[in-house]
């Protein structure tokens, strides 16, 4: 090695995993909360119909339909199983209604608050029956006065790919494929921002010489052409800025993917796999939660980290100070102070997207 500076890239966290056992695990904003969504307001006084309502059409509370639903497929399923057993233990019941009131729900969305509590209670009681640990799930939603933006200084990055370990292990992303949300691309000096001419996927000793490196990942546009051809609105941008996906709601269809000019988006083509003792139990609905196969994934900002006022994990991992993030209506914040000071850019500005990720250099 030629310089204190320079260490080999690896995904240690990945390379480690991959010695050790995996478990398979699988598994917002209201109305008001959103700025795209193109859904008419209900008013409160409005009786609003869930998916539970609209195929079953019975007038009861939800949860008493629900409880006479899983009722009666118990006794069902009792009468045919009878040698094996007479009764069903709590724990099994409890299960099956969740398991019922998960298939009904409504999409996160056009959800209420109480109906977030629900959802996310429910998750959370489901994954405790499923795996004996418990973890936290938040439905937070975005704060009135918070716009976030990031950006990436071209002249800090040195391309160690410590941003890419550390998204995965917030994110609880599935080892097995190395799902990565963030792609660090490196470049050739002299040949401008060529992303056909770069190579995200090396493996040798970083910085190389007469190289140079540069970060995608979601730019959360202000403008997304991903959320535009969803068919069912499972994703959408919240008011915060925050391009989100209810992956319970995704039909896997991956429009929004070929829609997006920037690669922001990743399919799910397997149960994400993450050892039981390596999964991030701070979760948010809409961010890091376990994930069933075949649906979209991407960067939140690290929802769960950026609601609670906290940098996404990329910018805390960073050794070279290369990520900046913030509230782009603060006028105090470092990100504003970029963007006033520095001579910024962002990708295909030409598209109209308006994405919120700006790059810069010294
Ligand atoms: Fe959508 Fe791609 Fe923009 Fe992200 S970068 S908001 S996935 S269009
Ligand atoms: Fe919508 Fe999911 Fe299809 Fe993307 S893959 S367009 S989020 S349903």
């Amino acid at each position: 090695m030629s310089s204190n500076n320079k260490k080999w890239y690896s995904l240690k966290n990945i390379n480690s995993l991959k010695k050790k056992e995996s478990h398979s695990c699988d598994c917002t904003d209201n109305l008001e909360g959103c700025n795209s969504h193109s859904m008419p307001v209900k008013k409160s006084s409005e009786v609003k119909k869930d998916g539970f309502d609209q195929v079953f059409d019975v007038k009861m509370d939800r949860r008493s339909a629900f409880k006479k639903l899983t009722a009666s497929l118990l006794i069902g399923a009792g009468a045919v199983t009878t040698s094996c057993s007479m009764v069903a233990g709590d724990e099994r019941k409890e299960k099956a209604q969740i398991d019922w009131e998960e298939q009904f729900k409504g999409n996160y969305k056009l959800m209420t608050n109480e109906e977030k509590e629900a959802t996310v209670n429910r998750l959370v009681k489901s994954y405790q029956l499923r795996t004996g640990k418990n973890i936290s799930m938040s439905h937070k939603n975005a704060d009135e006065d918070v716009l976030f933006g990031y950006a990436f200084n071209i002249s800090k990055c040195q391309g160690y790919m410590d941003c890419v370990s550390a998204c995965i292990e917030e994110n609880n992303q599935d080892r097995k494929s190395q799902m990565q949300y963030i792609r660090i691309h490196e470049m050739k000096d002299g040949n401008g921002f060529n992303f056909n001419e770069s190579d995200d996927n090396y493996y040798h000793e970083v910085p190389a010489e007469g190289h140079f490196y540069m970060g995608t990942q979601c730019f959360h546009c202000d403008n997304p052409p991903c959320v535009e051809v969803c068919p069912v609105q499972a994703t959408w941008r919240d008011k915060d800025g925050l391009v989100v996906i209810d992956y319970d709601w995704c039909v896997g269809c991956r429009y929004c993917m070929a829609a997006c000019p920037y690669d922001g988006r990743r399919f799910n083509w397997a149960t994400p796999e993450v050892p039981v003792e390596e999964v991030n139990k701070k979760q948010h609905y809409l961010g890091n939660r376990m994930r069933k196969k075949g649906v979209m994934e991407k960067c939140t900002f690290c929802v769960q980290r950026s609601r609670e006022g906290k940098n996404p994990a990329c910018v805390e991992a960073c050794p070279t100070g290369s990520r900046i993030f913030g509230n782009l209506l603060d006028p105090n914040s470092t990100i504003r102070w970029v963007l006033e000071n520095k001579k910024v850019f962002r990708l295909k500005e030409d598209l109209g997207t308006e994405p919120k990720f700006w790059y810069f250099m010294d």
